[in-house]
C-alpha cells in the first residue's frame, strides 16, 4: 500500500458532496448573476458550491471576485498586509463568511499546488477567527506536501488545542509520526482520530500502515469491522480485513471475507489468489 494520500485539500477530506442537487443550486445562482454579477453573496455562494465541486480555478474566480467587491480592510488587498497581521487586532468583519471564503480560498490553491498563494489565504482567515479549526489544519497540511514537519505538528497541535474533538487535528500529527517512523505515536493518535470519526478511510489506511509496521493487529480489524457496517460493499477494505484476519490464524472469518469481495468483484485475481491460498491452508 501506498502512503496516505495528501492530495486532498485537507488531511481528511471526504472529497466532493453529493452533486446533483449543487449543481441545480449552482445554475440558479449563476442566473442570477447574469442580471447581478456585482451580488457578493452570490458570488460567494457559487464560489463555495464550485469549490464543493472540485472544480477549483473556477471558485476561485467567484471568491476572489466576492472579495474584491468587499470594501473592508480584509479584502482589499493593498491594506491586507499592513491590516490583516497584525495578530489580536480585532476585526469588526471577523464573522463566518469571511473565515469560510478565506479557507475556501486556500483550500482551492492548495489543491492547485499553488502554495504561497495558500498559505496567505490562511493566515488571513487565522488573523480573522484565530480559534477556529479549519485553517491550521490547512496550513499543517501544506506544511506536510512541503515536508516541513515540525511546522505541520505545531499547526495540527494548534486546531487540537483549540478542538479537543477534531478528529482532522490528530490525523495530521499521525501523519507527522508516521512520516518520521515514529509509529506506536501515529498508532495513537490514528486511534484518537478513528475514535471521533470511526468513517474515516485515510485514517483507517494509516492504521493499516502503522499496524503492518509495528505487527500488530488487533485494533485495526476492530476498526475495519466498524467501517464495513457502514460500508459493507467496500472490496478495498473488506479484502484487507480478510488478509488481516488471514494473517492473525483466523481462517474462517479470512475465507467468508474474502468470499464476499468476490460476490461484489468477481475479477479481483488478488481475491481469488488469497482464496486459494485459504483453501490450502485448510487442507
Ligand atoms: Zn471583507
Amino acid at each position: 500500500m501506498t502512503e496516505a494520500s495528501q492530495t486532498a485539500c485537507r488531511p481528511f477530506d471526504s472529497g466532493a458532496t453529493e452533486t446533483g442537487a449543487g449543481e441545480q443550486e449552482l445554475t440558479c445562482i449563476q442566473r442570477r448573476l447574469l442580471s447581478e454579477p456585482g451580488n457578493r453573496d452570490a458570488l460567494g455562494r457559487a464560489g463555495t458550491l464550485l469549490y464543493e465541486m472540485g472544480r477549483f480555478e473556477e471558485a476561485i474566480a467567484h471568491l476572489e471576485r466576492a472579495v474584491s467587491l468587499c470594501q473592508c480592510p480584509l479584502c482589499r488587498t493593498d491594506s491586507r498586509d499592513e491590516d490583516a497581521h497584525h495578530a489580536g487586532k480585532s476585526h469588526p468583519e471577523a464573522d463566518n463568511a469571511h473565515y469560510q471564503i478565506f479557507t475556501q480560498l486556500a483550500d482551492c490553491y492548495a489543491a492547485l499546488n499553488d502554495y504561497q498563494n495558500s498559505e496567505n489565504y490562511y493566515h488571513t482567515a487565522v488573523t480573522l477567527l484565530s480559534d477556529r479549526a479549519d485553517a491550521y489544519l490547512g496550513l499543517g497540511t501544506l506544511a506536510m506536501r512541503r515536508r516541513q514537519f515540525d511546522r505541520a505538528r505545531a499547526f495540527f497541535q494548534t486546531a487540537g488545542d483549540f478542538h479537543p474533538d477534531c478528529s482532522e487535528a490528530y490525523g495530521g500529527l499521525a501523519m507527522v509520526h508516521q512520516h518520521r517512523k515514529e509509529y506506536d505515536k501515529a498508532f495513537d493518535m490514528y486511534l484518537k482520530c478513528l475514535e471521533l470519526d470511526t468513517d474515516n478511510l485515510v485514517a483507517l489506511l494509516g492504521l493499516f500502515q502503522t499496524s503492518c509496521e509495528m505487527g500488530n493487529f488487533s485494533q485495526i480489524i476492530h476498526y475495519l469491522e466498524i467501517y464495513l457496517k457502514g460500508h459493507p460493499s467496500d472490496t478495498s477494505v473488506l479484502f484487507c480485513l480478510a488478509s488481516l484476519y488471514a494473517k492473525e490464524g483466523r481462517f474462517a472469518d479470512a475465507t467468508e471475507a474474502v468470499a464476499k469481495v468476490l460476490v461484489l468483484e468477481p475479477n479481483k485475481p488478488e481475491a481469488a489468489e488469497l482464496l486459494a491460498e485459504l483453501k490450502d491452508a485448510e487442507a
